[in-house]
């Protein structure tokens, strides 16, 4: 029997020890199995469709994932702050017939339903054949052509990576502990947070995109909930490292940093480590298409004389990691099978070839794993992974926008801001261009600085001159 097979069980062993928790509420194992079953029912009856599930971190949304594993129904997480034009586009690509509504939104061409509404409106229908994808999930990410793109992955992925972490020396002593949950479902570190957590007994607690701009609640969840073992981006420790009282005197249970998503600076690690002597920091590598992530190591103070620290261990990893001309490619059963395929009839058409080049830079040394930029025009902001290019054919897809090109500006290979550079037809202010472009996507990919220039410079080799414009 798989991992993901025995998930309900999983959930009815945890008996009354609190599974998750979020602004208060909680829901205990035993309660989350119960909910867990009934949603899972009415799922199948429902039909056998991909499902949107709609909304931020809730019960509502946690419990409506693990239901979905249990009706073998891929779920798609879409987050709240997602634009509609792109939730619609989502619907369309995926073939999803039902979305459940775990935040209020009004769309047409799906049947939403709370999942109060879909448990009463299925309670009395016959369960539907099973006619699976063999999808867990699909999660949307940026993609250059302007539109989202879909990476799913598929119950063997994911079985993978659950039986793998299990087995991981680094998380022997990680049963019972209370696990703080900053990312949200649209995004893969929450794989971490949901699975990791179930499989060793662990509590979760989740916080809330607005909880962040409201740090001294952050601080207070930490103390409160006795928080143990942190699943987070360097993005988000750096937010905490700002106040000098977090430190081991204040917050003593915590005993893990888990790291994953984005370069994790040296210098990062040696301030948590002046702060939290015993800590262990453990820093995690590797894309969405390859299941949250495929290798790890915990950092010891030697890593800390280097420029880089190392994203894992060759010989730990969960896949095969080889370099091709410097560029990371990753081989094994948590490797997806290729992109949502837009063109193709079947949906999710399995290449089988369990192979992917990441477009990282990587190097390897003494077994080590060093991850160092990026081949190509990706970038993490803020912990959040985007093309630069969806950036610009968005601006273009804009009425008055003849050309357009989006940088990033890095301080010490971390990307401080992104901000474009356009040439218009007609006269159009800053503030309008954000506007229209913020109903195209999401907020964290607006450009802070929109810049009206009458011609975009260009290299040798004719291209956009990216370098010169992020220079300036
Ligand atoms: P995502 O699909 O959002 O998880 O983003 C994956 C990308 O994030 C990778 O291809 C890397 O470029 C970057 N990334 C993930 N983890 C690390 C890490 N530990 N160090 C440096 N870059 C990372």
């Amino acid at each position: 029997m798989t991992n993901l097979d025995n998930l309900l069980n999983v959930l009815k062993q945890g008996k009354n020890k609190i599974l998750y928790k979020i602004d208060n509420q909680t829901i205990t194992y035993k309660e989350a199995y119960k909910e867990v079953l009934t949603l899972s029912n009415s799922l199948s009856k429902q039909g056998n469709s991909p499902v949107i599930l709609y909304g931020h971190k809730s019960i509502d949304e946690f419990i409506s994932i693990l239901s979905c594993v249990v009706a073998k129904r891929t779920y798609i997480p879409v987050d709240k702050y997602t634009p509609k034009k792109r939730i619609e586009e989502i619907i369309k690509k995926t073939n999803s017939t039902l979305l459940i509504k775990n935040e209020n939104i009004k769309i047409k061409s799906i049947e939403s339903l709370t999942i109060k509404e879909l448990n009463e409106k299925y309670k009395y229908k016959k369960k539907k054949k099973i006619n699976t994808n063999n999808i867990a999930y699909t999660i949307f990410t940026s993609g250059s052509t302007g539109d989202s793109k879909g990476v799913p992955i598929s119950y063997d992925n994911l079985n993978h990576f659950i039986s793998w972490i299990l087995k991981l020396k680094e998380f022997n002593n990680c049963n019972n502990l209370n696990v703080l949950s900053e990312a949200s479902f649209s995004f893969d570190l929450s794989v971490m947070d949901i699975y990791f957590s179930i499989y060793k007994k662990n509590t979760i607690i989740a916080l809330k995109n607005n909880n962040i701009s409201n740090l001294k609640n952050i601080y207070k969840i930490i103390k409160n909930d006795n928080i143990n073992f942190l699943i987070m981006t360097p993005t988000f420790i750096k937010i905490l490292l700002t106040d000098n009282n977090f430190n081991d005197n204040n917050y003593p249970n915590i005993k893990y940093m888990f790291f994953c998503g984005e370069l994790l600076e040296v210098e990062t690690v040696r301030k948590i480590k002046e702060r939290f002597n015993k800590v262990k920091v453990i820093n995690a590598y590797g894309p969405t298409e390859a299941t949250c992530f495929v290798s790890l190591i915990e950092i010891n103070s030697k890593m800390l004389k280097e420029e880089y620290i190392p994203v894992g261990k060759l010989n730990t990893s969960a896949v095969k990691i080889e370099l091709d001309n410097n560029e990371i490619i990753l081989k094994g059963k948590s490797v997806f099978n290729g992109y949502l395929d837009l063109k193709s009839d079947n949906y999710y058409k399995e290449k089988k070839t369990n192979c992917y080049k990441t477009g990282d830079i990587g190097i390897i040394e003494n077994n080590y794993l060093y991850c160092k930029g990026r081949i190509d025009n990706q970038i993490k902001y803020q912990g959040y992974r985007i093309e630069l290019e969806d950036i610009e054919n968005n601006l273009l897809k804009l009425k008055n926008i003849k050309e357009a090109v989006a940088v990033a500006k890095y301080n010490n290979n971390i990307v401080k801001l992104i901000k474009a550079y356009v040439v218009l037809n007609k006269e159009m202010k800053e503030h309008e261009i954000k506007k229209e472009l913020s109903k195209l996507i999401p907020n964290y990919m607006i450009p802070k600085k929109i810049i009206i220039i009458d011609k975009i410079p260009v290299n040798n080799n004719g291209k956009y001159d990216r370098k010169k414009l992020s220079s300036l």
